[in-house]
């Protein structure tokens, strides 16, 4: 890869589970137990995995919204989780999020150009007098019309409200974009005219993404490499082509069995998994998918798998895959 525009090495967020009347702290729930990845200038890299598998908590880590338990994350080579407020406040300028819910991350009382001014002034990226121009370029980028800036966020559409969301993004110029499940909320006939503006704005400004999402043939769509995460930790990551077409961890090999294929003659071979998703509290010895792998051996009740090379770019933490591998 070439010089990385963010590393994340071995990211965890562990929050403490009280209990008593003195609070004590009898355990911990593991969102995110040491994620590493890297995301190279202009490239899209997707972070898929069940609902509570630590994704949403790991891209919010990364921009510190939630405070890391440890772990380091690198910008540009700089140490992001060591600096201050106002350096922070600074380098938010280049990493931006777009939420998976565009109505209420955007301030009713404020008209759209409302909201859009105040990351202008934040950062002094355009004085009173070029404002409005500044505001309505920034629509027109995301497909709106400039009348749009004299208007209220409840007055538009949900996809509307996450063109204004992706807007209020872009408005400081960013080089990151942690995009947050940011077509889940929408009807699937928006949801690819999101997806196709997000992929614009990359070949136009050469933006970088982090695009979360539980969706497979979304993120199949728009990114580059792909990570799935199970239990707050990768399990698999890979360039698009190998990881759809080639899985080896059976975690990610059961997630893909579930994707509809649009052609009905060709059949697939779901993959059931038994039981549910272990509690984050609790999490398994060993391999923490070995409760629910049909590949299973009593040697994964033990090890615990490292997400190890397999392949050219491609990293899987399961013991027998990477027993073949070496
Ligand atoms: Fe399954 Fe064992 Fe591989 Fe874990 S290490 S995914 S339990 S085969």
């Amino acid at each position: 890869m070439s010089q990385a525009l963010l590393k994340v090495q071995n990211l965890k967020k562990h929050y403490p589970i009280s209990q008593g009347l003195l609070g004590q702290t009898t355990g911990h729930v593991k969102a995110v137990d040491g994620v590493s990845f890297e995301i190279a200038p202009g490239e899209t890299l997707g972070l898929v995995g069940e609902s509570g598998c630590g994704k949403t908590t790991t891209g919010r880590a990364i921009l510190r919204l939630i405070e890391p338990t440890s772990g380091d994350v690198l910008f540009k080579s700089q140490h992001v989780t060591t600096l201050n407020q106002t350096k922070l406040r600074k380098l938010r300028r280049h990493m931006q999020i777009i939420f998976q819910d565009p109505y209420s991350s955007l301030n009713p009382r404020l008209t759209v150009g409302g909201i859009l001014a105040e990351p202008l002034k934040i950062h002094k990226l355009a004085d009173k007098s070029s404002r409005s121009e500044h505001i309505a370029n920034l629509l027109k980028t995301v497909g709106l019309s400039p009348d749009a800036a004299r208007r209220y966020p409840h007055e538009f559409s949900g996809g509307q409200r996450q063109r204004i969301g992706i807007a209020r993004a872009l408005a400081v110029e960013p080089e990151l974009i942690i995009a947050d499940e940011p077509v889940s909320a929408l009807d699937v006939s928006i949801q690819a005219q999101i997806v196709n503006l997000l992929q614009d704005l990359q070949a136009q400004l050469g933006l970088t993404f982090l695009f979360i999402a539980h969706d497979l043939s979304v993120v199949r769509h728009i990114s580059q490499r792909v990570a799935v995460m199970y239990l707050g930790r990768i399990v698999e990551i890979a360039d698009r082509e190998t990881l759809y077409n080639n899985p080896q961890h059976p975690y990610t090999q059961a997630l893909l069995s579930s994707v509809p294929v649009p052609d009905p003659r060709l059949k697939r071979n779901r993959i059931i998994l038994k039981g549910d998703v272990p509690n984050p509290a609790n999490v398994p010895s060993g391999c923490p998918f070995h409760p629910r792998c049909s590949d299973a051996t009593p040697d994964c009740k033990q090890i615990e798998p490292q997400l190890l090379d397999i392949d050219t770019n491609h990293r899987v933490a399961c013991i027998l895959k990477t027993e073949q591998a070496a």
